[in-house]
């Protein structure tokens, strides 16, 4: 009997496209080596996926099969002194941090939603707020357990010398179905953040501030108003912490129960509403400047909070934007990309910058690098957002920078290609009976 049932439900996080493809959803390892069989049988293109809070189409696989991991979500091993725990790909950061925090022991990167799995964490190498201390997220796995379609299963740890390792962290899953992994938590001592947020009103202040706070905090992240841009001058809300001393450990917090029930309609979302928005935010900001205490979950995952936000884009969905530029051209090109955004009347609630580390990322195609780190997400009106997008690429394409294919939809394969050097020595790692539509797109 097919382990796959036809379904054309399955939509990433940006929800622009629905496309028709096989689905399976494994509850117990043992089924997965037959998926695996079955699709090669059949000739069918594979690809594992997470928790779908990918926004493009790198977790999509038209015509092809997936392999929904998510019911795979045992922990194998856990233990609080040596802080290292091996679980199935398919466990959520969510409950990982339900288990562990009560041992005072936290990933140690997470990205913003803690929704999403080992496996696609490690998919996309995700990064955190503090890329400039700690790296990405493979920089913490120890080992992983990677399925191929030949029925193969390798252990695979950083001392990897074949290159698989490297190719599957970041790897976009194209090099197998992670089934497990194995990482190293960190040390805190409770659940609070030592948080500041201090307002600025360039991009000069932006760059001060992100010097300033790279030898005395472990996190930063910063909030910017790209309705309102002009030359450099612009708005925002730089926010900084460090794990509190505090030893008190407030819960890990529930499913959020408050979500967007029904997709919003087109016209809600206008150039008018966003620069309200994005006014009203900083208005808010600046009143609540200064020094706080503040629990992790806000902290790290501001928009879990409310389940489903992505509807806010009504039916057409939305696509995200994210670009690293190398430091040396850092202000003059976010300047060029700000002033380019503006200039369009698109804009985005929440439009982030961040300056990333030079700590190496593991893997052959991990997105963060050194240099800063511009995110914002666009509704999807069709032709006019896409030609913004095209004009965006162009100025980071001149500056040497690169987008993140977690995030991308749309990317041609010159901006791909030219953005990660890595590539062909990555190419050859790719599972044959591995795809997706992402990389039917940009693949060499
Ligand atoms: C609100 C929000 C905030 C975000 N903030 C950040 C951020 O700060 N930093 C950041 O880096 N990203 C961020 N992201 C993106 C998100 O962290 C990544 O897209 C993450 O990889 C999604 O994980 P997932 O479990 O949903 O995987 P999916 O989106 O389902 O899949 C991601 C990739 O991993 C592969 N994959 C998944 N599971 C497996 C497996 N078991 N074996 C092999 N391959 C697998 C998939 O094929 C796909 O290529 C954010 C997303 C949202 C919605």
């Amino acid at each position: 009997m097919s382990g796959f049932i036809s379904t054309d439900r399955r939509q990433s996080w940006g929800r622009v496209t629905r496309p028709t493809q096989k689905v399976a959803k494994p509850h117990f390892p043992d089924e997965v080596p037959p998926l695996v069989g079955e699709a090669v049988r059949g000739s069918t293109p594979l690809l594992a996926v997470g928790l779908m809070r990918s926004y493009g189409d790198s977790n999509l696989n038209p015509g092809g099969a997936v392999v929904d991991m998510t019911a795979l979500d045992r922990i194998h091993a856990f233990d609080p002194r040596s802080g290292v725990l091996r679980a199935d790909a398919g466990l959520s950061l969510d409950a990982l941090i339900r288990t562990t925090l009560p041992h005072r022991l936290f990933p140690a990167v997470v990205p913003g939603t803690r929704f999403v799995t080992l496996g696609g964490a490690v998919g996309n190498d995700v990064h955190g707020k503090n890329h400039h201390r700690s790296g990405s997220f493979g920089n913490h796995v120890r080992k992983l357990g990677l399925r191929r379609s030949d029925g193969s299963l390798h252990e695979l740890g950083p001392d990897d010398s074949t290159g698989l390792f490297a190719a599957t962290i970041g790897g976009l899953g194209l090099t197998g179905l992670v089934e497990w992994v194995e990482l190293e938590l960190t040390r805190i001592d409770g659940s609070s953040i030592d948080g500041e947020t201090v307002p600025f009103h360039s991009l000069e202040e932006f760059f001060a501030l992100s010097d300033e706070s790279i030898a005395s905090h472990e996190f930063t992240v910063s909030w910017i108003d790209c309705t309102r841009v002009e030359g450099t001058a612009m708005r925002g809300l730089f926010s900084r912490g460090n794990w509190s001393r505090d030893p008190a450990r407030l819960p890990h917090p529930a499913k959020p129960k408050a979500g967007i029930p029904i997709e919003f309609p087109s016209f809600a979302l206008n150039p008018l509403s966003l620069r309200l928005f994005n006014d009203l935010y900083f208005r808010l900001g600046r009143w609540r400047a200064g020094r706080s205490l503040t629990h992790y979950a806000p902290f790290f995952f501001p928009l879990d909070s409310i389940m489903n936000w992505n509807r806010l884009y009504g039916r057409p969905g939305m696509y995200q934007y994210q670009c690293v530029v190398p430091p040396t051209d850092s202000l003059p090109v976010i300047a060029e990309l700000l002033q380019t955004i503006a200039a369009s009347g698109e804009g985005s609630f929440l439009a982030v910058l961040k300056t990333f580390g030079d700590r190496a990322s593991p893997g052959m195609l991990s997105f963060p690098r050194e240099g800063t780190t511009l995110a914002l997400d666009f509704r999807n009106r069709g032709t006019e957002t896409l030609a913004l997008m095209a004009r965006l690429d162009e100025i980071v394409l001149a500056a040497g920078g690169r987008l993140y294919p977690a995030k991308d939809g749309r990317m041609s394969a010159r901006l791909f290609q030219n953005g990660y050097p890595r590539l062909a020595e990555f190419t050859p790692h790719v599972d044959p009976h591995f795809s997706s539509a992402f990389w039917r797109r940009v693949a060499p």
